[in-house]
């Protein structure tokens, strides 16, 4: 069973990973976008981190509704709010719950990317976070590994798509042959999940 401290934790190991690609991101997002993904998300995940280790909320849902919110009002830009309504939408979705399974995480997931659909109205294809949050939350319904691979997987299948949502899809045609800096992003998050679950 998954509790407050794997959130957390889970939090963490994503705020180490975009630390570490940060560089990378912002490159990605140098190529499509306005240079700014890495260091956008960067700043967020630092603070999520930090308020996490200071307030320790009780519950999984907690922990995502404090993690999204933080998200929301540290990063300008898109990604701030569309990842804060993933955490959010998900840890709303899980409710009050001390522990949670992998089933539950994995339906609560599903609606958190429904709502990152609602908000951004990116859907799959579009070459955005989407792309690998998709199939993500789909496999995440087997498998942690699975997941992180499947959103991988995603990301990478973004190369050679044209962006029709966010920054991007001002370069039309252009967009092509460069992997979008969101749902690489979005591969780092559901990466870290894995490695905190194994
Ligand atoms: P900004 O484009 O405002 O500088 P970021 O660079 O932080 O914001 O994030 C860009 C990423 O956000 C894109 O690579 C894409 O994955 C994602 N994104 C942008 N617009 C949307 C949207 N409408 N729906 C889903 N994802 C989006
Ligand atoms: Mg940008
Ligand atoms: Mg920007």
């Amino acid at each position: 069973m998954l509790d407050a401290d794997f959130f957390r934790r889970w939090m963490a190991a994503t705020a180490t990973a975009v630390d570490r690609e940060a560089d990378h991101l912002t490159e990605l997002d140098s190529a499509i976008g306005d240079a700014d993904h890495g260091s956008n998300l960067q700043r967020g995940f630092t603070a999520v981190a930090a308020v996490l280790e200071k307030d320790a909320p009780a519950t999984p849902g907690a922990v995502l509704t404090l993690a999204g919110r933080q998200l929301i009002s540290t990063v300008g830009g898109a990604s701030g709010p569309l990842y804060g309504t993933l955490l959010r939408r998900t840890g709303k979705a899980l409710g009050e719950a001390a522990e949670v399974d992998r089933d539950r995480l994995a339906r609560a997931f599903a609606e958190g990317v429904a709502a990152v659909g609602q908000l951004g109205g990116a859907q799959a294809g579009d070459k955005t976070m989407m792309d690998a949050l998709l199939p993500a939350a789909e496999a995440l319904g087997s498998s942690f590994r699975g997941a992180a691979d499947a959103a991988r997987a995603g990301a990478g299948a973004t190369v050679p798509l044209q962006a029709r949502k966010g920054r991007a899809s001002y370069l039309g045609e252009r967009s092509i042959g460069h992997q979008d800096p969101g749902a690489t992003s979005a591969a780092l998050l559901v990466e870290a999940l894995a490695e905190t679950a194994a």
